[in-house]
């Protein structure tokens, strides 16, 4: 089995002549000034994937002349170099979610966990109660749930930017406790990634890590960007397809993922001083921080969670 995030047909978009109909990765950069914007009805979902195609900018704008040449010519011309795009085209492998050596955001090494250490494929989606979780919004059990791998894909993306820390030890991601992410609009797809590939403080672009054991490079600097915008707090197996009813979508007799393993990244967790647990140096150009701090506070409140 394959599902390419590169090409297969799974992100959600309103085209500028009123069409809606979902495209790949690289239709949705190749046709950005076409598009209006990504529908998704989930403002996670819609950050997570925005930020997804911000990382692949982020990452191959060093072939475009730099992250500012490529914002421009975003702004400007509505366009991507073709130099960019062809050579992600060309790491293709690296974005499978079922690649036998490297799927995608998946560490491979922990993929014999025993059938009872697996955990519910809703552990993707924060709206989604699963394990001890009082049922809220969605009544179901972890046995059953099925997810299609479009929302599968949906279900990876948030793992980086959402993640909260959990029940039996779990970190959260990069942020500490998720902040509230903002995320400028334009009026095309192109604009808005323009508008928000903003040059960054961090001097460091390190290397974005697409599969694998995640491990930090650092604790006491700040963390390079690509590094953050792929730091995986999880280290997850999905298993192989088969078909069934998507319990996030709705949509019938596809192929569906059950049970997935969804193990703690112990190389995420946060250093201690003393009592104190040390914040990660990250200043995400998305979230809200108290001025010159990195700790994000805990969202019990919409105030809060921005830092005032
Ligand atoms: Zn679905």
């Amino acid at each position: 089995m394959k599902y390419n995030l590169l090409e297969e047909k799974w992100i959600p978009v309103l085209w500028e002549d009123g069409e809606t109909s979902p495209v790949g990765v690289i239709g949705a950069l190749e046709h950005a000034s076409k598009i209006r914007c990504i529908t998704s009805a989930s403002p996670l979902d819609l950050f997570a994937v925005y930020r997804f195609l911000l990382t692949l900018l982020y990452w191959k704008a060093g072939l475009a002349g730099g992250v500012e040449q490529v914002r421009d010519s975003l702004l400007k011309d509505g366009k991507i170099a073709r130099t960019m795009l062809d050579t992600i085209k060309n790491e293709m492998h690296r974005f499978d979610l079922f690649d036998d050596k490297s799927p995608f955001l998946q560490d491979l090494s922990v993929r014999d966990a025993k059938k009872k250490d697996k955990k519910s494929a809703g552990s993707l989606f924060a709206d989604f109660a699963t394990g001890t979780n009082i049922a809220h919004f969605h009544h179901g059990d972890d046995e059953n749930m099925r997810v299609c791998l479009c929302c599968t894909a949906l279900g990876m993306l948030r793992v980086v930017p959402w993640s909260q820390a959990g029940g039996k030890g779990l970190t959260p991601s990069v942020h500490n406790a998720p902040p509230i992410m903002a995320i400028a609009n334009g009026d095309n797809l192109a604009i808005t990634l323009g508008l928000n590939l903003v040059p960054l403080d961090v001097e460091e672009a390190g290397g974005a890590k697409w599969t694998g054991h995640f491990k930090p490079t650092r604790f006491d600097q700040p963390i390079p960007y690509l590094e953050a915008f792929t730091w995986n707090p999880r280290r997850i197996c999905l298993p192989a397809p088969r078909k069934g009813t998507c319990w996030y979508c709705g949509q019938a007799d596809v192929p569906t993922i059950g049970k997935i393993i969804y193990e703690n990244n112990e190389n995420t967790k946060l250093i201690k001083k003393g009592n104190k647990s040390i914040p990660f140096s990250w200043h995400d150009p998305s979230a809200f921080y108290p001025v010159n701090e990195y700790r994000t506070v805990r969202s019990y409140s919409e105030i809060s969670a921005t830092g005032q």
